[in-house]
C-alpha cells in the first residue's frame, strides 16, 4: 500500500509524474488544484470562493482545502492508498494532514520532493497546455499533444491554457511557493522524511528515478 505526497514548485512536473505512477500503483491521484478547478468549472460555492485566490496565484484558505482532502480520502478508492499532489502546501496544512491521518488511522509512507531551477519552471508553466476534460497536461515544446488528441476520458482532448499559467500569476505562484511551501520542505527534510529527485531531468528519466526511489 502506498500513501504518497508530491512536493515541489509549480511546473516541476508533479502532475505529469503523478498521473503515471498512480496508474501503475492502482491508487487515486489526488490533485487539490484539479479538484478546485473542477469545482470552479461547476460553479459550486467552494469553486466560486476559490476563484479569486487561484486567478491571482495565491493559496486558497487552508480550511477550504482541508475539507476537500478530508472528503476525498474518505472515498472508497482511497482505502488502498493515495497520491496527494499539491497538498500539503504550507506548515499548517502539513499539521492538518498529520492530524487527519491520525484520526482516520492512516500514515504517510513517502514525501517526494522534486527540485528544479526557477528559469526552467517559468518555461514549463508558460508553455503548459491542459485538457479540460481529462486534466492531462502537455507542453508546447516538451510534451506535445498527441496527433489524434486521445483523451483519458475518451474522445478528443479539449486543450486550453490555464488562466494562472500567464506571466504575472506564474511569478506570484513561485513567490508564494518559496514563502509558504519552503518551510514545509525544510520541516520534512529535518525529519528525514524527504526523498529528493532531480525534477529538471527529462520526463522519462524523472519517472525512472521516481520508481527506483520507491523500490
Ligand atoms: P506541476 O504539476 O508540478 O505544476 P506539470 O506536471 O503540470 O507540473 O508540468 C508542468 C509543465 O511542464 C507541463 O507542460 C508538462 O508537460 C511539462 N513537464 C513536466 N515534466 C517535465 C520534464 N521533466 N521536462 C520537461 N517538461 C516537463
Ligand atoms: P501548480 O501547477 O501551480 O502546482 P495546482 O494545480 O497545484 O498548480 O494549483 C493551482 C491553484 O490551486 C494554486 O495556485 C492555488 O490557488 C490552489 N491550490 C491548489 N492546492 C492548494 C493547496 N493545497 N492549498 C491552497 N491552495 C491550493
Amino acid at each position: 500500500m502506498s500513501r504518497l505526497v508530491f512536493l515541489g514548485p509549480p511546473g516541476v512536473g508533479k502532475g505529469t509524474q503523478a498521473a503515471g505512477l498512480a496508474q501503475d500503483l492502482g491508487i487515486p491521484h489526488i490533485s487539490t488544484g484539479a479538484i478546485l478547478r473542477d469545482a470552479l468549472e461547476r460553479e459550486t460555492p467552494t469553486g466560486l470562493e476559490a476563484k479569486k485566490f487561484m486567478d491571482a496565484g495565491e493559496l486558497v484558505p487552508d480550511s477550504v482545502v482541508l475539507q476537500l482532502v478530508r472528503d476525498r480520502l474518505a472515498e472508497e478508492d482511497a482505502r488502498s492508498g493515495w497520491l496527494l499532489d499539491g497538498y500539503p502546501r504550507n506548515l499548517q496544512q502539513g499539521e492538518a494532514l498529520q492530524s487527519l491521518l491520525q484520526e482516520i488511522g492512516d500514515s504517510l509512507d513517502h514525501v517526494i520532493y522534486f527540485e528544479c531551477a526557477e528559469s526552467e519552471l517559468v518555461r514549463r508553466l508558460s508553455g503548459r497546455r491542459t485538457c479540460k476534460t481529462c486534466g492531462s497536461t502537455f507542453h508546447i515544446e516538451f510534451a506535445p499533444v498527441p496527433e489524434q488528441g486521445q483523451c483519458d476520458a475518451g474522445g478528443e482532448c479539449e486543450i486550453y491554457q490555464r488562466s494562472d499559467d500567464v506571466e504575472e500569476a506564474i511569478l506570484n505562484r513561485l513567490e508564494v511557493y518559496h514563502r509558504e511551501t519552503g518551510p514545509l520542505v525544510d520541516h520534512y527534510r529535518s525529519k528525514d522524511q524527504l526523498v529528493v529527485l532531480d525534477g529538471a531531468a527529462p520526463i522519462d528519466e524523472v519517472g525512472v528515478a521516481l520508481r527506483s526511489a520507491l523500490n
